[in-house]
């Protein structure tokens, strides 16, 4: 028994070891993997109510790490922030998912727009004339770009921010607010956001039809939003029960496991190409 305790002990001080390392280690890889371009993107459709072409698709950042295999971006996405690297990574998603977007359209697909996430490390005093120049360089109507951005950064709301937005709207830009509803600003204060789009986070939406506060939310947004001429989109909508219940709360967009989950680019275009209109 003793010798058990003592191995488990050094298996103990093992892990801990290990875990330090593997957060330092991860950030190298971090770095390497910008350079060797490890990241891929996921796409994930997004429908209007009742059709069976997206119009609307979002990149999702993944990291097939060599040795440890598919890595989270929940997990590398915080690392990226604090080291500064997710100026350089958000730059480079922003570039390849605007260039899928064009070379699925050269093959025919009828999307209208790709949604990109940006992170609040990302909006600096350049944000907006680099993004800017990227789409010039491509090519790319600013229309077809929605910029997915946290609640938290609307609320902070400084100046430079709002400037940097405001900027990139002028060319065409749009701007969604992500996870809506988990960050505490007052539905009162979307007047004054300069966004068109809101994403409802998934946690209402997983319990809607069980937990009468999250169907109330719900509600409360979509009425809300569509009396200030919003766009909603409903996020991680998993069965047809969700659906029913959110087109019944009159939510237009759609986005979840229930239709399709993120998916290579190859695959997006196999799945979607022969779709009929309607
Ligand atoms: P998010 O922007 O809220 O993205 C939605 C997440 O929900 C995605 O996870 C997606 O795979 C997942 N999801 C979609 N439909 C369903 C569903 O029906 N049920 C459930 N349970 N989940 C669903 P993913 O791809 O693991 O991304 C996690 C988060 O990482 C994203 O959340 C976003 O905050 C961040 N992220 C991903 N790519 C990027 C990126 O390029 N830049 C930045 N800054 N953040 C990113
Ligand atoms: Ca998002
Ligand atoms: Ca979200
Ligand atoms: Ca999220």
């Amino acid at each position: 028994a003793k010798e058990l305790g003592r191995n488990r002990s050094y298996q103990y001080e093992r892990q801990l070891t290990d875990s330090i390392h593997s957060r330092m280690s991860l950030e190298q890889d971090l770095r390497s993997a910008m350079e060797t371009r490890q990241f891929t993107l996921a796409f994930q459709p997004q429908f209007k109510l009742g059709s069976l072409q997206p119009l609307r698709a979002e990149a999702l950042l993944r990291w097939p790490h060599p040795a440890r295999g598919m890595i989270s971006p929940l997990e590398f996405i915080p690392l990226a922030e604090t080291s500064g690297m997710i100026i350089e990574l958000g730059y480079w998603v922003l570039r390849s998912a605007c260039q899928q977007f064009l070379f699925w359209r050269e093959q025919g697909l009828r999307l209208e727009k790709i949604a990109v996430n940006v992170s609040p490390v990302q909006i600096n005093s350049s944000f907006a004339n680099t993004v800017a120049d990227i789409l010039q360089q491509l090519n790319f109507d600013p229309h077809w770009l929605e910029l997915e951005v946290t609640e938290g950064l609307m609320m902070s709301g400084t100046t430079e921010v709002s400037q940097q937005i405001e900027q990139l709207r002028a060319l065409g830009v749009e701007f969604a607010i992500d996870d809506f509803g988990t960050g505490y600003s007052s539905l009162s204060k979307l007047k004054s956001m300069p966004v068109s789009v809101l994403k409802i986070d998934q946690s209402f939406v997983r319990d809607i039809n069980d937990d009468i506060n999250d169907f109330e939310i719900v509600r409360a947004i979509v009425a809300m939003a569509g009396s200030l001429g919003l766009t909603v989109v409903a996020e991680g909508v998993e069965t047809a029960a969700h659906e029913s219940t959110l087109q019944d709360l009159g939510c237009e967009w759609m986005q979840g496991y229930y239709y399709a989950k993120p998916m290579a680019a190859d695959e997006f275009y196999q799945c979607y190409r022969n779709t009929p209109d309607a």
